[in-house]
């Protein structure tokens, strides 16, 4: 839970911005952090792309075995 010192308060992660601040434009969280957070790493996309294209080969498959 990031504490703001100048609000004198708690913040949710989704609460601050993406750099770390609070509402109020102070800095709470180390912006590497709140960007890791919000950040999809490259080979989660590289592992959609994967699935899609299985499984759209086996639906080719299935079309295929349905007709023959
Ligand atoms: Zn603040």
């Amino acid at each position: 839970m990031p504490w703001c010192d100048d609000c004198d308060r708690f913040y949710t992660p989704t609460t601050l911005t993406p750099d770390g601040h609070c509402p109020e434009g102070h800095q709470v969280a180390e912006p590497s952090e709140a960007d890791g957070e919000a950040k999809v790493p490259w080979h989660f996309w590289l592992l959609v792309v994967a699935l899609a294209l299985y499984l759209g080969w086996r639906a080719v498959e299935g079309i295929i075995w349905l007709f023959s």
